[in-house]
């Protein structure tokens, strides 16, 4: 087989023809905006099938939530990433028709996704009214290089004619989201209010502000120089700016126009005027190919970090390197934005960060971009005045309460109990704090923003739980009224997973508190830290309740858990899953069944919690009552059935994690990747069959691939140093590819790798 192929995503060899989901599956992306690959001709045509769009990742505009009955401290809007116009559309006029007032036929040939370089090829064969067909060649790439370029390069043949065509770009409307019949829970669509002016003659620049929010883009689009292909004449129609190329074509020859976009950034409205965009009069020297190749270049850096090599299934491995590319494509890099649950491939979710970012992605970035995953932690750095004002109106007098759902800062779930009540969302931030840290040894971050981040998630603690004085808890630290990652069961006390991450929390607090204290006062004075503060961090972790089941030697979801019915999974017909769109949230609490790892979850992250026997016995519990009606599960249960040694069905979960967003399982990839879900691919290779743990400053790896597979290759960044990891049937083979010596455990054995790599048989 071409090597090259395992980096190709091929339409013919997709599962679904939806067009939405092809238009996810190809959708490009750099992090700071995303661009759905659907019908060039579709424009705001409703008459195709397809959702078409440009999503910036922060700019969103505010739309009104309407409650029945509305109590204090409800959010008052959500947060809506805009949905903008397609810079991939294009106008064709034939027989002086336009194919945005007729509807033409449009025939998608082949679309080829080259992960390697991120150019999207495709080729579409276009008929108008009068008979008259085109094959449309297209290219298209996010650059890596420039957050702002997008670049799109049209090719046009005449098929069964001679004569002219004319390609024209222009954008009508502003309003790229096109009504949707089926909408679930999980996707409303909510309209946001764009305006948008021209402000520059010579490139067509629209400016776009948003209503409620207050915020604007730029987006100006110039030709790129192609020497010998018909040139681009900027003129006025419909009032206006309009490239117009004319293609004067015959069968069998080409002929080529190519244009760059240039995608500002959002600043609030008042800066943006103060200070606009002007335009970027450098791209006018660049070809399509040139911007590529730099583009292309940053590709291959991240490849050489981040790829997962996998030698054995060449489906798998082509599926991880699809989910490892479009982790990539989703994450903010700026400091100002993080990572949606659907990347910025669709408007699932509105385009919201949840603690998907933090727990379900981060962990790729801070071992193979820690600069990425630096920048997604500033990302809560720079949010912590709204967090602080959060916990205030919940009535918590100190600390900082992190927004369930989110884009500025603010809350945005409407629906509290599966919402705000999410209060895990805090520990989930200071744990990935802990971990970049610990990896990256980046103290810098840690004093200037880990700590605060830290000390004031852990403040939120001590003032939302508290000392129980009943006898069922013994006068240890209890937190009432919270729900935990399974959504199936809602306002509990003392969920299992939210008491042990908060007891994480405080000893952070504690931990760093005192080892930043005795090296640097300044830092602890400037949060206003004392001693007793500290004490009461470790003292309130160290009584931290959490709850057991003594009959059933199991860690308890919460304290009232097992009393409930289980809900009869076996019997509820396939058709009535996921619960949440065909059951009444309270009929679904009534019963012990769990959306999603839970309890478990808290197993996986801290495996020194447990031995094998009681991680045994809540793992058989728990699974036997979760339906994993959230793409976060599988991937979780996977790597706990892999320590269990249960190697079919681990691998079945695996399985079903890495391909979900490939061959659409969950049936809604139209609507956006399922951005945390493809993170889960990566923890279960990385903390699943390679075995990483760290153990304090440690790296361990205790690999034990599945039998279906050669070998797996990858590379980790680990505290300065980058650190090259193959693991096959025979040994684990390392190399220290930069920085001095450092320790590693495998297995059972300690080992030191200096400039030498080092080959460790099996068994360990
Ligand atoms: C899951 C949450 C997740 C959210 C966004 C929900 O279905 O239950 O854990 O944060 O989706 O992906």
């Amino acid at each position: 087989m071409d090597t090259t192929d395992e980096f190709q995503i091929h339409l013919q060899r997709l599962p679904f023809k939806k067009a939405t989901a092809i238009e996810t599956v190809y959708a490009l992306g750099n992090g700071h905006f995303g661009v759905r690959a659907s019908n060039p001709l579709q424009g705001d045509n409703p008459d195709y099938p397809g959702q078409p769009g440009l999503f910036i990742n922060g700019f969103y505009d505010l739309t009104a939530l309407h409650y029945g009955e509305d109590y204090p401290g409800y959010p008052q809007n959500s947060q809506t990433m805009c949905q903008l116009p397609d810079p991939r559309f294009i106008v064709l006029e034939i027989d002086g028709l336009r194919s945005d007032d007729e509807t033409f036929s449009v025939k998608q040939v082949d679309k080829n996704l080259n992960l390697k370089t991120g150019l999207l090829s495709e080729i579409y064969e276009i008929t108008s009214p009068t008979d008259k067909t085109v094959r449309l060649t297209m290219q298209t790439f996010a650059s890596q290089d420039d957050a702002r370029i997008y670049g799109v390069a049209y090719s046009l043949s005449a098929l069964n004619f001679s004569g002219n065509v004319k390609v024209i770009k222009q954008h009508r409307y502003t309003q790229q989201q096109i009504p949707q019949h089926d909408i679930d829970v999980r996707n409303v669509q909510r309209q946001s209010q764009l305006t948008c002016t021209y402000q520059e003659a010579d490139h067509p620049t629209m400016q776009m502000i948003t209503r409620k929010s207050q915020l604007a883009i730029t987006l100006q689009v110039q030709p790129l120089k192609n020497d010998d292909q018909p040139v681009p004449k900027l003129t006025t129609q419909d009032q206006l700016p309009t490239y117009v190329t004319d293609f004067d074509l015959v069968p069998g020859i080409a002929q080529e126009v190519d244009f760059v976009y240039s995608i500002g950034f959002p600043h609030p409205v008042v800066i943006a005027n103060a200070d606009p965009d002007t335009v970027d009069q450098t791209l006018a020297n660049e070809t399509f190919s040139t911007l590529l190749n730099k583009s292309a270049h940053q590709w291959a850096i991240f490849w050489d970090n981040s790829d997962v090599e996998l030698k054995g299934d060449a489906k798998l491995a082509k599926s991880i390197r699809f989910n490892l590319f479009h982790l990539n494509q989703a994450a903010g890099r700026d400091g100002m934005t993080s990572i949606p649950a659907k990347g910025l491939t669709g408007s699932g979710y509105e385009g919201h960060y949840f603690w998907n970012a933090e727990m379900f992605m981060l962990p790729f970035f801070i071992f193979t971009q820690p600069e990425t995953a630096k920048q997604v932690l500033s990302y809560r750095y720079s949010k912590l005045l709204q967090a602080q004002q959060r916990a205030r109106e919940m009535t918590v007098k100190k600390g900082v309460l992190f927004p369930w759902r989110t884009i500025n800062g603010t809350e945005a779930s409407a629906y509290y109990p599966a919402g705000t009540a999410q209060v895990h969302i805090n520990a989930d931030i200071a744990y990935a704090v802990d971990l970049y840290v610990r990896v990256t040894d980046d103290q810098d971050f840690l004093a200037t923003q880990g700590l605060p981040l830290i000390i004031e998630t852990a403040r939120f603690w001590l003032s939302y739980g508290h000392y129980a004085t009943d006898d069922a808890h013994h006068g240890r630290f209890v937190i009432n009224d919270v729900t935990g990652p399974d959504e199936y069961t809602a306002m509990v006390n003392n969920n299992y997973y939210t008491n042990r991450m908060a007891q994480h929390n405080l000893y952070l607090a504690a931990h760093y508190a005192r080892i930043l204290g005795q090296t640097d006062n300044n830092v602890i004075g400037k949060l206003g830290l004392t001693t007793t503060e500290i004490d009461a961090f470790q003292h309130a972790a160290d009584q931290m309740y959490l709850p057991f089941d003594p009959n059933r030697q199991i860690k308890k979801q919460d304290d009232t858990s097992t009393e409930k019915p289980v809900w009869p999974i076996a019997e509820t017909p396939r058709t009535q899953f996921p619960l949440l769109l065909h059951y009444h949230p309270m009929t679904i609490y009534h019963y012990q069944v769990n959306k999603q790892a839970d309890t478990v979850m808290s197993d996986f992250l801290f495996p020194e919690d447990q031995d094998q026997a009681q991680l045994k016995r809540d793992y058989d519990y728990y699974e036997a009552i979760t339906v994993h009606d959230s793409s976060l599960s599988r991937a979780i249960f996977g790597i706990l059935a892999h320590r269990l040694d249960e190697a079919d069905k681990s691998y079945q979960y695996f399985m079903d994690t890495a391909l979900t967003d490939l061959t659409d399982a969950q049936g809604n990839v139209g609507d956006g990747i399922h951005a945390a879900n493809m993170g889960g691919s990566w923890l279960s290779l990385i903390y699943g069959f390679a075995g990483l743990e760290i153990k304090d400053t440690t790296l361990h790896l205790h690999p034990k691939l599945p039998t279906e597979w050669l070998e797996m290759r990858f590379k980790l960044w680990f505290q300065h140093r980058h650190i090259g990891i193959t693991i096959n049937h025979q040994a684990v083979i390392l190399e220290n590819l930069k920085g001095k010596p450092i320790t590693i455990q495998i297995g059972d054995k300690q080992v030191t790798l200096g400039s030498e790599r080092v080959t460790v048989p099996f068994p360990i």
